[in-house]
Protein backbone atom coordinates (compact mmCIF):
# COMPACT_ATOMS: atom_id res chain seq x y z
CA UNK A 1 0.00 0.00 0.00
CA UNK A 2 2.89 2.40 0.85
CA UNK A 3 4.14 2.67 -2.81
CA UNK A 4 1.08 4.36 -3.90
CA UNK A 5 0.57 6.98 -1.14
CA UNK A 6 3.66 9.31 -0.75
CA UNK A 7 2.55 11.66 1.66
CA UNK A 8 -0.38 12.43 4.00
CA UNK A 9 -0.63 16.21 4.91
CA UNK A 10 -2.79 17.09 8.27
CA UNK A 11 -5.13 19.10 6.60
CA UNK A 12 -5.92 19.69 2.83
CA UNK A 13 -8.40 22.19 1.99
CA UNK A 14 -11.36 20.87 -0.63
CA UNK A 15 -13.38 23.01 -3.04
CA UNK A 16 -17.26 22.29 -3.82
CA UNK A 17 -16.29 23.12 -7.57
CA UNK A 18 -18.66 27.06 -7.07
CA UNK A 19 -16.05 29.50 -5.78
CA UNK A 20 -14.76 30.44 -9.12
CA UNK A 21 -17.90 30.90 -10.58
CA UNK A 22 -18.94 32.63 -7.88
CA UNK A 23 -15.94 35.24 -7.56
CA UNK A 24 -16.53 35.74 -10.76
CA UNK A 25 -20.22 36.84 -10.33
CA UNK A 26 -18.79 39.18 -7.73
CA UNK A 27 -16.27 40.69 -9.60
CA UNK A 28 -18.66 41.22 -11.96
CA UNK A 29 -21.37 43.02 -9.79
CA UNK A 30 -19.16 46.67 -9.83
CA UNK A 31 -18.68 46.26 -6.28
CA UNK A 32 -15.57 43.84 -3.92
CA UNK A 33 -15.74 45.99 -0.93
CA UNK A 34 -17.22 44.55 2.25
CA UNK A 35 -21.22 43.90 2.39
CA UNK A 36 -21.61 42.80 -1.35
CA UNK A 37 -24.10 40.95 -2.97
CA UNK A 38 -22.03 37.08 -1.70
CA UNK A 39 -21.77 38.61 2.13
CA UNK A 40 -25.79 39.21 1.96
CA UNK A 41 -26.14 35.73 0.73
CA UNK A 42 -23.71 34.36 3.42
CA UNK A 43 -25.53 36.15 6.28
CA UNK A 44 -29.18 34.93 4.69
CA UNK A 45 -28.13 31.64 4.67
CA UNK A 46 -26.82 30.72 8.28
CA UNK A 47 -29.42 32.92 9.61
CA UNK A 48 -32.29 30.60 7.76
CA UNK A 49 -30.44 27.55 8.28
CA UNK A 50 -29.15 28.56 11.84
CA UNK A 51 -32.36 30.47 13.23
CA UNK A 52 -30.38 33.35 14.30
CA UNK A 53 -31.11 36.80 14.72
CA UNK A 54 -28.31 38.18 12.99
CA UNK A 55 -25.46 37.39 11.62
CA UNK A 56 -22.38 39.22 10.50
CA UNK A 57 -19.02 38.52 8.15
CA UNK A 58 -16.19 39.05 9.67
CA UNK A 59 -12.42 38.83 8.82
CA UNK A 60 -11.98 36.08 10.86
CA UNK A 61 -13.28 34.71 14.62
CA UNK A 62 -10.16 36.14 15.76
CA UNK A 63 -11.93 39.46 15.13
CA UNK A 64 -15.57 37.99 15.74
CA UNK A 65 -13.97 37.44 18.98
CA UNK A 66 -13.45 41.15 19.78
CA UNK A 67 -16.14 42.72 18.73
CA UNK A 68 -17.86 40.59 20.97
CA UNK A 69 -15.53 41.77 23.56
CA UNK A 70 -16.03 45.30 22.41
CA UNK A 71 -20.16 44.49 22.35
CA UNK A 72 -19.60 43.75 26.19
CA UNK A 73 -17.54 46.93 26.95
CA UNK A 74 -14.98 44.71 28.95
CA UNK A 75 -12.15 47.02 30.59
CA UNK A 76 -9.45 46.92 33.13
CA UNK A 77 -10.70 45.12 36.09
CA UNK A 78 -13.50 42.71 34.85
CA UNK A 79 -13.07 39.09 34.88
CA UNK A 80 -13.44 36.54 32.18
CA UNK A 81 -14.12 32.68 32.73
CA UNK A 82 -12.62 30.53 29.87
CA UNK A 83 -11.13 27.37 29.65
CA UNK A 84 -7.33 27.50 28.89
CA UNK A 85 -7.13 24.86 26.71
CA UNK A 86 -8.42 26.71 23.46
CA UNK A 87 -6.44 28.62 20.81
CA UNK A 88 -4.96 32.04 21.95
CA UNK A 89 -7.56 34.21 20.15
CA UNK A 90 -10.38 33.25 22.42
CA UNK A 91 -8.75 34.88 25.73
CA UNK A 92 -6.81 38.05 23.59
CA UNK A 93 -10.28 39.17 22.62
CA UNK A 94 -10.83 40.20 26.10
CA UNK A 95 -7.33 40.53 27.42
CA UNK A 96 -6.76 42.95 24.65
CA UNK A 97 -9.16 45.07 26.92
CA UNK A 98 -7.90 44.93 29.87
CA UNK A 99 -9.80 42.41 31.14
CA UNK A 100 -8.63 39.41 33.13
CA UNK A 101 -8.63 35.75 32.64
CA UNK A 102 -9.83 33.30 35.26
CA UNK A 103 -8.95 29.93 33.81
CA UNK A 104 -11.21 26.57 34.37
CA UNK A 105 -9.99 23.11 33.55
CA UNK A 106 -11.90 21.10 31.18
CA UNK A 107 -13.73 17.74 31.34
CA UNK A 108 -11.77 14.73 30.50
CA UNK A 109 -14.78 13.66 28.29
CA UNK A 110 -15.09 16.45 25.70
CA UNK A 111 -12.13 18.65 26.48
CA UNK A 112 -14.74 21.13 27.30
CA UNK A 113 -14.87 24.00 29.81
CA UNK A 114 -16.16 21.60 32.93
CA UNK A 115 -19.34 23.31 33.90
CA UNK A 116 -18.81 22.28 37.47
CA UNK A 117 -16.00 24.19 37.84
CA UNK A 118 -17.32 27.46 36.97
CA UNK A 119 -19.72 28.91 39.70
CA UNK A 120 -16.66 28.70 42.59
CA UNK A 121 -14.70 30.97 40.13
CA UNK A 122 -17.71 33.88 40.05
CA UNK A 123 -16.75 37.03 41.82
CA UNK A 124 -18.51 40.26 41.90
CA UNK A 125 -16.04 41.01 38.98
CA UNK A 126 -17.06 38.63 36.72
CA UNK A 127 -18.58 39.71 33.86
CA UNK A 128 -18.63 37.27 31.24
CA UNK A 129 -17.83 33.07 30.10
CA UNK A 130 -16.17 32.75 27.38
CA UNK A 131 -16.87 28.70 26.15
CA UNK A 132 -15.19 26.54 23.29
CA UNK A 133 -17.19 23.98 21.73
CA UNK A 134 -13.92 22.10 21.30
CA UNK A 135 -13.52 19.53 18.35
CA UNK A 136 -17.18 20.61 17.37
CA UNK A 137 -18.83 18.96 20.28
CA UNK A 138 -21.07 21.74 22.41
CA UNK A 139 -20.45 22.48 25.86
CA UNK A 140 -23.11 21.65 28.54
CA UNK A 141 -24.81 24.90 28.06
CA UNK A 142 -28.15 24.54 29.58
CA UNK A 143 -25.76 24.41 32.94
CA UNK A 144 -23.53 27.33 31.99
CA UNK A 145 -26.60 29.35 30.19
CA UNK A 146 -28.63 28.97 33.99
CA UNK A 147 -24.80 29.46 35.92
CA UNK A 148 -24.80 32.54 33.99
CA UNK A 149 -28.32 33.76 34.11
CA UNK A 150 -28.46 33.46 38.17
CA UNK A 151 -25.18 35.94 38.40
CA UNK A 152 -26.01 38.12 35.82
CA UNK A 153 -23.12 37.64 33.80
CA UNK A 154 -22.97 36.96 29.55
CA UNK A 155 -21.78 33.79 27.20
CA UNK A 156 -19.63 34.18 24.46
CA UNK A 157 -19.77 31.16 22.60
CA UNK A 158 -16.22 29.94 20.93
CA UNK A 159 -18.04 28.72 17.81
CA UNK A 160 -14.65 28.52 15.69
CA UNK A 161 -14.63 24.86 14.91
CA UNK A 162 -18.34 24.31 15.85
CA UNK A 163 -20.19 25.68 12.80
CA UNK A 164 -23.18 23.51 11.40
CA UNK A 165 -23.22 21.57 14.58
CA UNK A 166 -25.63 21.70 17.38
CA UNK A 167 -26.28 21.27 20.73
CA UNK A 168 -30.25 19.55 21.75
CA UNK A 169 -32.55 21.66 18.88
CA UNK A 170 -30.09 24.37 18.80
CA UNK A 171 -27.36 25.58 16.35
CA UNK A 172 -23.88 25.99 18.15
CA UNK A 173 -23.25 30.25 18.62
CA UNK A 174 -27.26 30.77 18.77
CA UNK A 175 -27.37 30.20 22.05
CA UNK A 176 -24.81 32.41 24.25
CA UNK A 177 -25.33 36.14 23.61
CA UNK A 178 -22.74 36.32 20.77
CA UNK A 179 -21.34 33.39 18.93
CA UNK A 180 -18.26 33.20 17.07
CA UNK A 181 -17.57 31.15 13.55
CA UNK A 182 -14.37 30.42 12.07
CA UNK A 183 -13.78 30.33 8.17
CA UNK A 184 -9.98 29.73 7.98
CA UNK A 185 -8.66 27.34 5.66
CA UNK A 186 -8.36 24.81 8.32
CA UNK A 187 -12.08 24.55 9.34
CA UNK A 188 -14.59 22.91 8.27
CA UNK A 189 -16.26 25.29 5.99
CA UNK A 190 -13.87 28.07 4.80
CA UNK A 191 -12.64 30.68 2.77
CA UNK A 192 -9.18 30.85 3.85
CA UNK A 193 -9.08 33.54 6.08
CA UNK A 194 -12.84 34.45 7.38
CA UNK A 195 -14.91 34.54 10.14
CA UNK A 196 -18.96 35.53 11.70
CA UNK A 197 -20.20 37.09 15.05
CA UNK A 198 -23.73 35.79 15.70
CA UNK A 199 -26.16 37.83 17.74
CA UNK A 200 -29.01 36.57 19.47
CA UNK A 201 -29.79 39.87 21.85
CA UNK A 202 -30.99 41.96 19.00
CA UNK A 203 -29.80 45.10 22.02
CA UNK A 204 -26.63 44.39 20.10
CA UNK A 205 -27.36 44.29 16.61
CA UNK A 206 -27.29 48.17 15.99
CA UNK A 207 -24.11 48.84 17.80
CA UNK A 208 -21.85 45.68 16.46
CA UNK A 209 -22.80 46.82 12.48
CA UNK A 210 -21.18 50.40 13.85
CA UNK A 211 -18.37 48.96 15.48
CA UNK A 212 -17.80 46.29 12.55
CA UNK A 213 -17.62 49.26 10.07
CA UNK A 214 -15.19 51.22 11.46
CA UNK A 215 -17.59 53.31 14.59
CA UNK A 216 -19.67 54.66 11.99
CA UNK A 217 -23.28 54.27 11.24
CA UNK A 218 -22.37 53.60 7.25
CA UNK A 219 -24.62 50.30 7.37
CA UNK A 220 -27.60 52.60 7.68
CA UNK A 221 -26.08 54.75 5.56
CA UNK A 222 -25.99 51.57 2.62
CA UNK A 223 -29.56 50.68 3.25
CA UNK A 224 -30.91 54.26 2.68
CA UNK A 225 -31.42 55.01 6.41
CA UNK A 226 -29.52 58.04 7.22
CA UNK A 227 -27.94 60.59 4.51
CA UNK A 228 -24.42 60.52 5.83
CA UNK A 229 -22.51 58.25 7.87
CA UNK A 230 -20.44 59.63 10.54
CA UNK A 231 -18.62 58.35 13.94
CA UNK A 232 -20.64 57.02 16.26
CA UNK A 233 -19.16 55.09 18.76
CA UNK A 234 -15.48 52.78 19.02
CA UNK A 235 -15.12 50.83 15.90
CA UNK A 236 -12.51 49.01 13.82
CA UNK A 237 -12.41 47.37 10.41
CA UNK A 238 -14.39 43.76 10.65
CA UNK A 239 -16.03 43.09 7.40
CA UNK A 240 -14.40 41.04 4.78
CA UNK A 241 -14.18 41.44 1.09
CA UNK A 242 -17.02 40.53 -1.37
CA UNK A 243 -14.99 38.33 -3.22
CA UNK A 244 -14.16 35.92 0.28
CA UNK A 245 -17.89 36.01 0.86
CA UNK A 246 -18.21 34.62 -2.30
CA UNK A 247 -15.85 32.03 -2.03
CA UNK A 248 -17.04 31.51 1.43
CA UNK A 249 -20.64 30.75 -0.16
CA UNK A 250 -19.61 28.33 -2.40
CA UNK A 251 -19.11 25.88 0.70
CA UNK A 252 -21.64 27.25 2.96
CA UNK A 253 -24.44 25.69 0.34
CA UNK A 254 -23.09 22.77 0.85
CA UNK A 255 -22.53 22.49 4.50
CA UNK A 256 -24.34 19.35 5.35
CA UNK A 257 -22.96 17.10 2.37
CA UNK A 258 -19.65 18.35 3.36
CA UNK A 259 -20.40 16.99 7.20
CA UNK A 260 -21.79 13.50 6.01
CA UNK A 261 -18.12 13.35 4.45
CA UNK A 262 -16.89 14.19 7.94
CA UNK A 263 -18.72 11.87 9.81
CA UNK A 264 -17.42 9.33 7.42
CA UNK A 265 -14.21 9.71 7.86
CA UNK A 266 -14.66 10.32 11.44
CA UNK A 267 -16.69 7.01 12.24
CA UNK A 268 -14.37 4.74 10.31
CA UNK A 269 -11.32 6.32 12.32
CA UNK A 270 -13.30 4.88 15.40
CA UNK A 271 -14.57 1.66 14.60
CA UNK A 272 -11.00 0.65 13.18
CA UNK A 273 -9.37 1.79 16.30
CA UNK A 274 -11.53 0.52 18.96
CA UNK A 275 -9.55 -2.24 19.34
CA UNK A 276 -6.72 -0.44 20.30
CA UNK A 277 -9.17 1.15 23.02
CA UNK A 278 -9.90 -2.28 23.94
CA UNK A 279 -5.90 -3.00 24.56
CA UNK A 280 -6.03 0.07 26.86
CA UNK A 281 -3.49 1.57 24.83
CA UNK A 282 -5.40 5.04 23.69
CA UNK A 283 -8.75 6.45 24.20
CA UNK A 284 -11.05 7.64 21.42
CA UNK A 285 -13.40 10.86 21.48
CA UNK A 286 -17.16 10.61 22.99
CA UNK A 287 -19.93 12.92 21.64
CA UNK A 288 -22.36 13.10 24.18
CA UNK A 289 -25.76 11.77 23.19
CA UNK A 290 -27.38 16.09 23.44
CA UNK A 291 -24.92 17.03 20.86
CA UNK A 292 -24.63 16.57 16.90
CA UNK A 293 -21.18 16.86 16.09
CA UNK A 294 -19.87 18.86 12.79
CA UNK A 295 -17.08 15.91 12.99
CA UNK A 296 -14.32 19.17 12.49
CA UNK A 297 -11.08 16.61 14.10
CA UNK A 298 -10.70 13.24 14.72
CA UNK A 299 -7.64 12.99 17.74
CA UNK A 300 -7.38 10.22 20.24
CA UNK A 301 -5.27 9.70 23.75
CA UNK A 302 -2.32 7.86 24.35
CA UNK A 303 -1.22 6.64 27.59
CA UNK A 304 1.40 9.29 28.38
CA UNK A 305 3.40 12.38 26.71
CA UNK A 306 6.17 10.18 25.55
CA UNK A 307 4.03 7.49 23.92
CA UNK A 308 2.46 10.28 21.71
CA UNK A 309 5.65 11.89 20.74
CA UNK A 310 6.93 8.37 19.60
CA UNK A 311 3.91 7.99 17.79
CA UNK A 312 4.25 11.37 16.02
CA UNK A 313 7.77 10.71 14.56
CA UNK A 314 6.77 6.82 13.76
CA UNK A 315 3.59 8.69 11.38
CA UNK A 316 5.97 10.60 9.92
CA UNK A 317 8.58 8.42 9.56
CA UNK A 318 5.69 6.79 6.85
CA UNK A 319 4.73 10.58 5.56
CA UNK A 320 1.89 10.63 7.75
CA UNK A 321 1.65 14.16 8.76
CA UNK A 322 -0.21 14.03 12.46
CA UNK A 323 -0.43 16.68 15.29
CA UNK A 324 -0.86 17.77 18.69
CA UNK A 325 -2.21 21.01 20.19
CA UNK A 326 -2.81 23.00 22.70
CA UNK A 327 0.18 24.42 24.98
CA UNK A 328 -2.03 25.55 27.89
CA UNK A 329 -2.43 29.20 27.76
CA UNK A 330 -1.97 29.31 31.81
CA UNK A 331 1.19 27.79 31.40
CA UNK A 332 2.58 29.58 28.05
CA UNK A 333 4.75 32.66 28.64
CA UNK A 334 2.07 35.16 28.48
CA UNK A 335 -0.24 32.76 31.01
CA UNK A 336 2.80 33.11 33.27
CA UNK A 337 3.19 36.89 32.99
CA UNK A 338 -0.50 37.14 33.92
CA UNK A 339 0.58 34.94 37.14
CA UNK A 340 -1.18 31.21 36.27
CA UNK A 341 1.28 28.03 36.72
CA UNK A 342 1.96 24.73 36.31
CA UNK A 343 -0.52 23.15 38.64
CA UNK A 344 -3.01 25.03 37.93
CA UNK A 345 -5.30 23.23 35.87
CA UNK A 346 -4.60 19.39 36.17
CA UNK A 347 -6.86 17.88 33.87
CA UNK A 348 -5.89 20.71 31.02
CA UNK A 349 -2.30 19.59 31.30
CA UNK A 350 -2.33 16.12 31.64
CA UNK A 351 -4.82 16.00 27.94
CA UNK A 352 -2.50 18.76 26.37
CA UNK A 353 0.62 15.69 26.92
CA UNK A 354 -0.96 13.35 25.52
CA UNK A 355 -3.70 14.38 22.79
CA UNK A 356 -2.76 14.11 18.85
CA UNK A 357 -4.82 14.82 16.32
CA UNK A 358 -4.81 12.10 12.81
CA UNK A 359 -4.71 13.73 9.25
CA UNK A 360 -8.71 14.93 8.61
CA UNK A 361 -9.87 16.55 5.25
CA UNK A 362 -12.68 16.12 3.27
CA UNK A 363 -11.23 14.41 0.38
CA UNK A 364 -9.52 11.71 2.03
CA UNK A 365 -9.50 8.31 0.54
CA UNK A 366 -10.37 4.98 2.00
CA UNK A 367 -6.99 3.96 0.31
CA UNK A 368 -4.90 6.77 2.10
CA UNK A 369 -7.05 6.16 5.39
CA UNK A 370 -6.32 2.38 5.80
CA UNK A 371 -2.98 3.39 5.61
CA UNK A 372 -3.18 5.73 8.16
CA UNK A 373 -5.15 3.54 10.36
CA UNK A 374 -2.26 0.75 10.01
CA UNK A 375 0.62 2.54 10.48
CA UNK A 376 -1.63 4.27 14.12
CA UNK A 377 -2.04 0.52 14.73
CA UNK A 378 1.44 -0.37 14.31
CA UNK A 379 2.94 2.33 15.74
CA UNK A 380 1.08 2.19 18.80
CA UNK A 381 1.94 -1.79 19.15
CA UNK A 382 5.43 -0.14 18.71
CA UNK A 383 5.90 1.31 21.07
CA UNK A 384 3.75 0.01 24.12
C1 LIG B 1 -9.51 28.45 14.61
C2 LIG B 1 -9.90 28.95 15.94
C3 LIG B 1 -9.95 30.31 16.24
C4 LIG B 1 -9.43 31.37 15.32
O1 LIG B 1 -10.07 31.45 14.11
P1 LIG B 1 -9.54 32.49 12.99
O2 LIG B 1 -10.68 32.53 12.03
O3 LIG B 1 -8.30 31.88 12.40
O4 LIG B 1 -9.29 33.79 13.65
C5 LIG B 1 -10.42 30.71 17.48
N1 LIG B 1 -10.80 29.81 18.40
C6 LIG B 1 -10.75 28.48 18.16
C7 LIG B 1 -11.22 27.53 19.21
C8 LIG B 1 -10.29 28.01 16.93
O5 LIG B 1 -10.22 26.69 16.71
Amino acid sequence: MKEMISKIPFNKPSFTGKELDYIRESVLSGGISGDGIYTKKCHELMERKFNAKKVLLTTSCTHALELAALLLDLKEGDEVIVPSYTFVSTVNAFVLRGAKPIFIDIRQDTKNIDENLIESKITKNTKAIFVVHYAGVACEMDRIMDIAKRHNILVVEDAAQGVNAKYKEKYLGTIGTFGCYSFHETKNFMCGEGGAIVINDERFIERAEIIREKGTDRSKFARGEVDKYTWQDLGSSYLPSDVLAAFLYAQLENMDRINKTRQTIYERYLMNLQELEKAEVVKLPVIPADCISNYHMFYMLTKNKQARNNLISALEKNGIKSVFHYIPLHTSPMGKKLGCKMGDLPVTEDISERLLRLPFYNDMTELEQNFILEMVKNGVMACR
